[in-house]
């Protein structure tokens, strides 16, 4: 007699599935074939990034805010936390709320694993790191962060949520992972978000002053979107728990005065450097060592800056008003 076996298509939940990383996340989900629910209180994310989603019947969206209870009806076999505001000037715009996502918002979704058997994925942060003493930074190394500081809301609320994913791995309550991400960029970020990339290029494609905090001496490695993305995805596939944190980044190092030259080298404007203070306590170096994914999950970054920055300069041009350029000053190819 024969027997048929329906094999039933994992179901995924992306807490954050309406922001810049977790649209794309979600988008590759669907494409792997896996039924995705999306989890989202829209303070920083938008319906426009998983309107083309929507299309997919695989495909459901729930406007929630984690740091409220939450229950799914049916099976959840994977849940990724990216519910957090990124951006600095977001994420200290009402920073109690930032740190009960966190972790109120962090533990309501462990929750949710655990009674549902779903693997977890945090999405940790290079910021854990702080200022650091350590270059680049190694996953053993503790950070140096400010715990009374403006950033402290999301540093030290992103630590929380990490030794909550621990306690529930070691207790056996859920099989929680962790990625500390490292800057990542690419469409679908928000033009008034405030971090360097997207300031950078909203401000030369409109022609105005670039922004540069500081001497723009400090540094950051800068990760496409879709390296990232499959980053989270081999922590979330591999077959066992690394149980140690995993950094997920580009280690190219640049300053913020190099990535300005790159994007104005693809967008020239005659726009003038509008030097402003350094923030408090923004890190003045970081690149991360990624031994650890290179070796766990056989992951490293495919897409050099070169080759990232102007796919993403094309779509903020296809998504922004700009006043018209002067003649012969057409985009120049990638360097
Ligand atoms: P983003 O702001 O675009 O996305 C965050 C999403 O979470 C948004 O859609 C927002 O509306 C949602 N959200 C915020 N608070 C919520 C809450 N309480 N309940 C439900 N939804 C909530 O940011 P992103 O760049 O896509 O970052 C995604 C995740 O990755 C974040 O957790 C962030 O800390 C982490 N991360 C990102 C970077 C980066 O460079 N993009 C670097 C390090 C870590
Ligand atoms: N920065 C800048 N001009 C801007 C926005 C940011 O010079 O318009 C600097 C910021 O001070 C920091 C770096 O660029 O040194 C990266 O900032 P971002 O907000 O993108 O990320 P994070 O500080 O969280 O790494």
């Amino acid at each position: 007699m024969l027997t048929r076996t329906t094999q039933r298509e994992k179901t995924v939940l992306v807490a954050g599935g309406a922001g810049f990383v977790g649209s794309h996340l979600c988008e590759a989900l669907l494409q792997a074939g896996r039924n995705v629910i999306s989890v989202d209180n829209y303070l920083t994310g938008l319906q426009r990034n998983i309107a083309d989603l929507r299309g997919f019947a695989r495909f459901t969206s729930i406007a929630h805010d984690i740091c409220d209870p939450l229950e799914i009806d049916g099976p959840i076999d994977a849940i990724y936390n990216l519910a957090c505001a990124a951006s600095p000037p977001a994420y200290q715009a009402d920073p109690v709320h930032t740190m009960m996502t966190n972790v109120l918002g962090t533990k309501t979704l462990l929750d949710l694993a655990e009674r549902h058997g779903a693997t977890f994925v945090q999405a940790s942060t290079s910021e854990v790191y702080g200022d650091p003493e350590q270059h680049p930074q190694r996953e053993d190394y503790r950070g140096h962060v400010n715990c009374t500081g403006p950033r402290a809301c999301y540093d030290e609320g992103k630590r929380a949520a990490e030794a909550l994913c621990f306690d529930f791995l070691r207790a056996g309550r859920a099989d929680a992972r962790v990625a500390r991400i490292f800057n990542t960029y690419g469409p679908r970020m928000r033009p008034d978000d405030g971090r360097i990339v997207s300031n950078l290029i909203v401000q030369a494609l409109k022609s105005e002053p670039l922004t540069i905090y500081g001497s723009g001496q400090q540094t950051r490695s800068f990760c496409y979107v879709s390296d990232l993305v499959r980053g989270l995805m081999a922590l979330m596939d591999a077959s066992a728990n690394p149980e140690m944190p995993i950094n997920l980044g580009n280690p190219a190092e640049f300053t913020i005065n190099e990535l300005a030259d790159k994007v104005v080298a693809l967008v020239p404007t005659g726009s003038p450097r509008l030097y402003r203070p350094l923030p408090c306590d923004d890190p003045q170096r970081r690149r991360p060592d990624i031994s650890r994914a290179r070796k766990t999950l056989g992951w490293a970054p495919d897409v050099t800056l070169a080759e990232g920055l102007p796919r993403t300069i094309d779509w903020f041009a296809s998504v922004i008003s700009r006043p018209a350029r002067p003649a012969g000053m057409a985009r120049q190819s990638a360097r």
